[in-house]
């Protein structure tokens, strides 16, 4: 096949192995830059230019879009899937994994289990909601956050409180969380591919820190999942409109509680803790959906 990748970055090692992967397997693969796209509106058919030319054909195009181009990167893609070129991730389903809030609201729509979770505005709303999840300790989250900035745990309603009205007062959204104490400073990152998790990994947080992000200083292990992880991490990939996904959860008392699913999982922490070759899954899979492509309406 030949094969599209979108990325800013290609020097980056999840590009570089994605690269190699496909090569390896005798596809042709070009890393094209999500910005140097043009999307052609005037002509009958969708087009698409690239750095000024008009692009050639690929059978299949595999998105990397960074949090910061979101917006352009899946008007991209879009233009992909109108020109019937195959892509793992519609641009809906990375807008929709994009929106930690609007993610929550489609997942907890299909019961998928999460950590209880409120959303308010109104200084009068803040202590109801943070009653509502349980109470002290609760953990406030940044819409906008990534890699463990703006993840804040209270330990009293009342600091709580003050944190949300501050961040309230600078024009922030924020989520108000349930804190998942029994998860210990622990979480699984599972890298769904199509129908099956291809790897697994836990990430543990350093010392008293309760985030574990790596970038917090957290360690990784390989871990075997039971089903129950599987077929949740699975489903919530699947409802999102995601083949390629990390999704992420917490080791609640009564099983998984899914926090995120990612549309461009990194792949570094998860292939060097397990020793797996994901990028050669995540190929291999598309390259199988251009042959044989499964009959899923959400793809059409
Ligand atoms: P980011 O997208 O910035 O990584 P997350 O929502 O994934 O933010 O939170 C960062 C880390 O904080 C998680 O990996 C997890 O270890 C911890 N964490 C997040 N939410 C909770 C929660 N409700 N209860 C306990 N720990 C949590």
């Amino acid at each position: 096949m030949k094969l599209a990748l979108l990325s800013r970055a290609p020097q980056a090692y999840s590009t570089q192995r994605l690269v190699a992967a496909a090569e390896q397997r005798g596809h042709r693969v070009r890393v094209l830059n999500t910005l140097r796209f043009a999307i052609d509106l005037a002509g009958e058919e969708p087009d698409l230019q690239y750095r000024g030319k008009q692009l050639s054909d690929y059978d299949a195009v595999l998105p990397r879009i960074g949090n910061s181009i979101t917006y352009f990167g899946t008007a991209v893609v879009r233009q992909f899937e109108q020109m019937d070129v195959y892509t793992p991730n519609t641009a809906n389903g990375i807008s929709n994994a994009r929106d930690k809030l609007r993610a929550i609201q489609i997942l907890s729509r299909h019961n998928i289990d999460m950590p209880a979770t409120a959303f308010v505005r109104n200084r009068a709303d803040v202590r109801p909601a943070i009653e509502s999840v349980g109470g002290a300790p609760v953990v406030i989250k940044l819409l906008e956050g990534t890699q463990g900035i703006g993840v804040i745990l209270a330990p009293q309603v009342k600091v709580a409180e003050a944190i949300i009205e501050t961040l309230h007062s600078t024009r922030q959204n924020v989520l108000i969380q349930r804190f998942i104490s029994e998860s210990r400073g622990r979480d699984i990152r599972a890298l769904v591919v199509g129908d099956r998790v291809v790897a697994a990994m836990r990430r543990i947080a350093s010392g008293d820190e309760f985030r574990s992000n790596v970038h917090r200083g957290g360690t990784v292990e390989a871990v075997q999942l039971d089903s129950a992880y599987e077929q949740v991490a699975v489903r919530a990939a699947q409802i999102m409109g995601l083949r390629v996904a990390g999704v992420d959860m917490l080791e609640g008392e009564d099983g998984p509680l899914v926090m995120e699913v990612n549309s461009s999982p990194g792949l570094q922490g998860i292939e060097t803790a397990t020793g797996l070759d994901v990028a050669g899954a995540i190929v291999d899979f598309i390259a199988n959906q251009v042959n044989f492509p499964e009959i899923d309406v959400r793809q059409r």
